[in-house]
């Protein structure tokens, strides 16, 4: 039984209408005569991969991916119906959960090719499977020199319909390494080659991610795998000096004043004593903390929107709690309204600015928000 529960005033909004109008953008943008999928792992890189997913499956998204076949299978219990692949393959004894959820597994291994081969034996299945080259990621994948071989080997697995060939950018996102990624996208036409010379005859050819889908219009395949784009966080993937769809950031994370105080100057604030005050000041305390994924290195550095106003984050981040600097916001007061990632009117701070402090990207931050921090949902159907 679920009891709905008064919750703390910490909360992040998805606007999942915004997750559709970027998709629509993105087609706009990238072609229509191509498939799309949308990546959704690492539970839609914080956003909720379920609510996403089911956006998405009715804005006409031909596909899903995910890291884990876990993962796939919580969007099969969702309901979600559209094919859904595993992007970081499976660890063995997870091939049944597989075949009998309709997932379908990336494949780079001859070792899990056979088990899986032999598991759709054994279920009387001819099972699809997408193999991934690895053409300079150096992460996962068969490696390009090596693809002739595989590819010889995978002929005797005749439970097993190579639906797929895909490969992964290291720098789409980067244009002076420009020629890097161009000998990607020839090392993966010459991989596909091979399996077309082998009698291979996959219905799936992708490369691209967000960055390559939007930069080189040569990568397309006949399908492109987005993720950060889809979620809005065009800002700091995709190159600054090019051409792009408008996009909208989908998340915002959003907290209330919960105690406000007036100190006098001198006085030290949090963990550590980092932060002094120069002058008579107003001091509010917001509840979250690095638990919540607002990262403790924000300390002294950070900062909020309340009232149309930035205001610095002041003293250590704790667990639970931040402190704030409010002297200079006008008529603040307790329960205002406080905006750590988002905006109100001309005020704006997005995921990647936080990223930028971070050192980090802006997916860092989305994912990091924590289970604590429940996410309210705008636009579900
Ligand atoms: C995560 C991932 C993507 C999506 O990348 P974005 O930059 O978020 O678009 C695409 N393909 C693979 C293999 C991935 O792991």
């Amino acid at each position: 039984m679920t009891h709905e529960i008064v919750h703390r005033p910490t909360f992040a909004r998805i606007n999942l209408d915004d997750l559709a109008f970027n998709f629509k953008s993105v087609k706009d943008f990238v072609g229509q005569n191509i498939e799309y999928m949308a990546v959704v792992k690492a539970d839609g890189y914080g956003h909720g991969s379920i609510e996403c997913a089911k956006k998405l499956e009715n804005a006409g998204v031909d596909w899903f991916g995910v890291a884990l076949p876990e993962e796939g299978l919580e969007l099969r219990e969702a309901g979600i119906t559209k094919p859904i692949l595993c992007l970081g393959s499976f660890w063995q004894g997870q091939e049944k959960l597989l075949l009998q959820n309709g997932l379908t597994p990336v494949i780079f291994q001859i070792e899990k090719a056979h088990s899986y081969n032999l598991a759709a034996f054994k279920l009387n299945q001819k099972a699809d499977v997408h193999i991934k080259i690895d053409t300079g990621m150096g992460r996962i994948g068969v490696r390009f020199e090596e693809v002739k071989v595989f590819v010889e080997e995978l002929k005797k697995f005749t439970n097993l319909n190579i639906e797929g060939i895909m490969t992964h950018f290291a720098v789409a996102d980067d244009l002076s390494e420009n020629d890097f990624t161009q000998s990607q996208i020839k090392r993966f036409n010459e991989a596909v080659s091979l399996f077309e010379q082998n009698g291979f005859n996959p219905k799936y050819i992708d490369l691209a991610n967000s960055p390559g889908a939007i930069v080189q219009p040569d990568s397309l395949g006949n399908m492109v795998r987005l993720g950060g784009i889809l979620y809005g966080l065009g800002e700091d993937v995709l190159p600054k000096e090019v051409e792009k769809p408008v996009l909208k950031p989908i998340l915002s994370l959003h907290t209330k004043i919960a105690y406000l105080k007036k100190v006098p100057a001198n006085e030290t604030f949090g963990y550590g004593r980092t932060f002094k005050t120069r002058r008579e000041s107003l001091i509010a305390t917001i509840p979250i903390g690095y638990q919540d994924g607002f990262h403790r290195r924000l300390s002294n550095c950070g900062q909020v929107i309340i009232n149309d106003t930035f205001a610095p984050i002041v003293g250590r981040i704790s667990m639970d709690w931040t402190i704030l600097d409010v002297t200079d916001v006008p008529n603040v007061k307790v329960d205002d309204e406080v905006i750590l990632i988002g905006r109100q009117n001309d005020k704006k701070i997005s995921a990647a600015d936080i990223a930028e402090k971070l050192d980090t990207i802006s997916y860092e931050i989305t994912c990091g928000i924590s289970r604590r921090v429940p996410r309210k949902y705008v636009g579900s159907e």
